[in-house]
């Protein structure tokens, strides 16, 4: 259960510059015991914003700063990605283009290199303030098949460190407590709210 906040917010709406339910579902989640009332780039229906960096700070606060442009309110961008120790790092920046989950597990088959991380960069741009950002990571392995229903994108084919079910395996609220997400938001709660 996450711990009630130690403050009020410092500012009353967000939205969550994401056209991607499942990252809006767990930010709306993780947010929700600090009272802010959310909405997104997905429920106002605005236009994708183009990632052209090769970065997920650079893409994260191009997704932020143009969400608050157009909204004239407090944007907070994820970019996020999973990067396979045994693909240099790829998919990476570029895991939203990649494919399924069961893609991945296939490219590995037979690979005793199976180590992997998630990586998230929220980027928070209040209008007439610099963008802030807060970096998540968790590291894990690539399951030798795709396992669980929950959770979204590559979660099937992730199991964290210290764990034998992978993310779609858990319950929201274990998988935020570990998650890359999870870790870059109580990173951004502890300042923005402690
Ligand atoms: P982005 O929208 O460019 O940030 O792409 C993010 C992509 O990374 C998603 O479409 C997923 O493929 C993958 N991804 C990021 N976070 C997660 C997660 O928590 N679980 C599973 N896949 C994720």
């Amino acid at each position: 259960m996450t711990a009630a906040p130690a403050r009020k917010a410092p500012f009353a709406k967000l939205v969550l510059a994401s056209r991607n339910k499942g990252k809006i579902d767990e930010l709306t989640e993780l947010l929700a015991p600090y009272g802010v009332e959310l909405t997104s780039a997905l429920a106002l229906d605005l236009p994708e914003v183009p990632e052209t960096t090769n970065t997920f700070d650079g893409n994260a606060a191009q997704k932020a700063e143009a969400v608050a442009q157009l909204t004239g309110l407090p944007a907070l961008a994820d970019d996020s990605g999973l990067c396979v120790d045994a693909l240099g790092g790829a998919p990476g920046v570029d895991s939203a283009y990649y494919g399924p989950p069961a893609k991945l597990v296939a490219a590995l088959q037979g690979n005793p290199n199976r180590g992997a991380h998630f990586i998230c960069v929220l980027a928070l741009k209040v209008p007439g303030q610099p963008v802030r950002f807060f970096h998540g990571r968790v590291d894990g392995a690539i399951s030798p098949e795709c396992r669980g229903t929950g959770g979204h994108g590559f979660d099937p084919a992730f199991v964290p460190a210290g764990h034998m079910a992978t993310f779609a395996e858990m319950p929201a609220v274990q998988k935020n407590a570990l998650s890359h997400r999870g870790r870059a938001l109580q990173l951004l709660l502890s300042q923005m709210f402690g």
